[in-house]
């Protein structure tokens, strides 16, 4: 053919640019873009020759020696007239109006997103200075074409030399991207990202020869090869293909056994435990979706849940946890998406606005709340065997989803101190009658013993609600509940009325106990009440106010310490008790103070710990009263 040079369309000027501007942060998509190009032309040989495909791969040679990255396929190549269609006119046609509006607002959210997704064929110039191909069309009578240009602009055609069907990209690496000439980190892109694609893909080193023989690391003084013929000096160091063609997901569920699940997401996510359970997703219609998503094991019971969900098109990685086709919660999950009709070319506007991803995260939404529910219906046992590790994700789900939440409304568990999982209804239904339109729930069931007790004591079920979550949660379910019939949820301390007792009591000198406690903690202003509790073992309790704590604990949680109220407690004085009654029949005195102050540490002591110098002078006060016991 004679040569013909000329200027890539118009679309490059502009877009070279702002590729190499732009992009500096996630270059090694270039990889996953050239590797992803050699096997939709193996693909489309399958569909013409499956034959000739059978054998077909990709080699991706590092060839450090001559700075250079190579990728060879033997898929259908291109001729003449297909590489100036297919390369010099509309390579851009995806990319552009990404890169359009990423350059409208350069430096918003965005950053985050672009470089996770492909410029195609031109991405290959963010690394290199000059980049070559070769091709022979798999077409009879084709004739080689070699194409070449040095900055994404300007290019050369001319023949080629190329015998074997198919296409070699040659990238020669520019300087200060040399990072690419490094045989581990192109396998680190490479595993990244081509892990799943359906053609195996072989990652080869290139030696010079010398080095070869005396597996010393010469630089740059290797003699150069006679020929540019690459056979000479070729040696293969990996047989193995770096990726699994055929991924579980991509199987019928039908014929994957719970080892596969396991063994699969032990080799995706680099874990070593076992995942609970998981939902294979396997669609055709109306999208064609794939995958498996799994629920992780809790690490620690306090620790915060991470999960990673992998998004790929047609086998191809394109970016982990992508909230705009993943609901932001299932992000606490594990798994593999694959939605083959996603191109790898997007915009964030794209994602925000496609009615095809909004179906795509509905659906993966309802699937999940599907299985649940599934499981709360037909294995509840298991369900419940779940619910300790599976419920910050329900929650945090149910806050954050209207639709998951509609669906797992009558699926969400609470679990009692006595080790029972009820829902809210069996919770009404089981402790209405005594406790109306309330929940009492814990937050630290060790600590808060003395008041559970005076709950379960009288068969009033107590709910453990003690993760970071469920300080949210709690408020959430008060709020999202029935506006005509409001159900409330009290930790077990701040639930004054359902502990005071029907019972007589002895009328006690109220007036006196006020004054005693007021002195003993020089609080001038302290609400004191003298009641009957249900339990008469109990002589003091501090009642916080609900909201005022719950508050406080958000504040803690998102670390605001600054932004906390003063704790609003009072103290209830229990008229039942023996202790209480002792004290209004003593005069105002140095004992009973000395007594008041003990009774108060003691409440404070079974809400929370006392600060250091209030323990100091709790311990050295508890002497005392030893002491004065001993002389009794
Ligand atoms: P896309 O892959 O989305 O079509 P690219 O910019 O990656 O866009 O590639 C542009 C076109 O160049 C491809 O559609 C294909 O026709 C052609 N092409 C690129 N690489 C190869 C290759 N290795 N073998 C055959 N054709 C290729
Ligand atoms: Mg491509």
């Amino acid at each position: 053919m004679e040569p013909i040079q000329g200027n890539v369309s118009i679309d490059a000027q502009n877009i070279m640019p702002i590729i190499k501007k732009w992009l500096y942060s996630d270059k090694d998509i270039f990889i996953r873009e050239a590797v992803s190009n050699g096997c939709d032309a193996i693909t489309k040989l399958r569909m013409v020759d499956s034959a000739a495909a059978a054998g077909c791969s990709i080699r991706v040679e590092v060839d450090k020696e001559h700075k250079e990255l190579r990728f060879i396929d033997d898929g259908v190549g291109m001729t003449a007239d297909e590489v100036k269609t297919n390369i010099n006119q509309v390579a851009f046609s995806g990319a552009k109006s990404f890169l359009e509006e990423y350059a409208k607002n350069e430096d918003q959210e965005n950053a985050g997103i672009i470089g996770h997704f492909g410029l195609g064929f031109y991405s290959v110039f963010m690394v290199s200075d000059k980049v070559t191909i070769d091709t022979l069309s798999f077409r009879e009578g084709a004739e080689p074409v070699r194409w070449e240009s040095e900055d994404g602009m300007a290019f050369t055609m001319t023949a080629g030399e190329r015998k074997e069907r198919g296409t070699t990209i040659t990238l020669h690496i520019s300087e200060a991207e040399a990072e690419f000439l490094d045989l581990w980190r192109v396998r680190e892109v490479l595993e990244r990202y081509c892990s799943f694609m359906s053609v195996p893909i072989y990652l080869t080193e290139i030696k010079p020869e010398k080095e070869e023989e005396a597996t010393v690391t010469g630089e740059g003084d290797a003699p150069k090869a006679a020929e540019d013929g690459e056979a000479a000096q070729e040696k293969k160091e990996e047989p193995k293909p770096i990726n699994d063609t055929q991924p579980l997901y991509t199987r019928a569920p039908q014929d994957c056994t719970d080892e596969d699940y396991k063994q699969f997401y032990r080799k995706v996510f680099h874990e070593y435990e076992d995942p609970l359970f998981w939902i294979h997703l396997n669609v055709d219609y109306p999208f064609k979706l794939k995958g498996i998503l799994y629920f992780p094991k809790l690490k620690e019971q306090f620790g915060g849940i991470e999960g990673q969900i992998k998004l790929y098109s047609g086998q191809v990685f394109v970016a982990d946890n992508i909230k705009e086709v993943i609901p932001e919660f299932l992000m606490l999950l594990k798994g593999v998406i694959d939605c083959a009709d996603f191109p790898l070319n997007v915009s964030r506007s794209f994602l925000q606005n496609d009615g095809y991803v909004r179906r795509i995260s509905n659906h993966i939404t309802k699937k999940v709340a599907d299985r649940l529910t599934g499981m709360f219906k037909t294995e509840r046992e298991a369900y419940e065997g779940f619910w300790p590790d599976i419920h910050p994700f329900i929650k945090y789900g149910v806050m954050r989803d209207e639709k998951f939440a509609e669906r797992m409304k009558d699926c969400l568990l609470f679990k009692t101190t006595e080790g029972k999982y009820l829902t809210l209804e069996e919770y009404k239904e089981r402790n209405g009658e005594k406790l109306p339109d309330k929940m009492v729930y814990t937050s630290d069931a060790a600590r808060q013993d003395a008041a559970i007790r005076l709950f379960t004591e009288r068969g009033i079920d107590v709910a453990v609600l003690d993760q970071a979550i469920d300080v949210n949660f709690v408020s959430y379910m008060e709020y999202s509940g029935d506006p005509q019939h409001k159900f409330r949820f009290c930790r077990v301390d701040a639930e004054l009325d359902s502990l005071t007792s029907q019972e007589e009591a002895p009328a006690l000198d109220n007036d006196k106990l006020t004054a005693i406690m007021r002195e003993a903690t020089g609080k001038d202003d302290l609400n004191v009440q003298v009641k009957p509790l249900a339990n008469d073992t109990v002589p003091m309790m501090l009642i916080e106010d609900e909201q005022t704590r719950r508050f406080n604990d958000m504040g803690r949680i998102y670390g605001r310490s600054e932004f906390t109220m003063p704790a609003k407690y009072d103290v209830v004085l229990n008229s039942r008790s023996k202790t209480i009654a002792r004290l209004s029949e003593r005069e105002k005195d140095e004992r009973s103070l000395l007594l008041a102050r003990q009774l108060f540490d003691l409440a404070e002591l079974s809400r929370q710990p006392l600060e250091a110098e209030k323990m100091t002078e709790f311990i050295r006060r508890s002497m005392e009263i030893v002491d004065l016991a001993a002389q009794m």
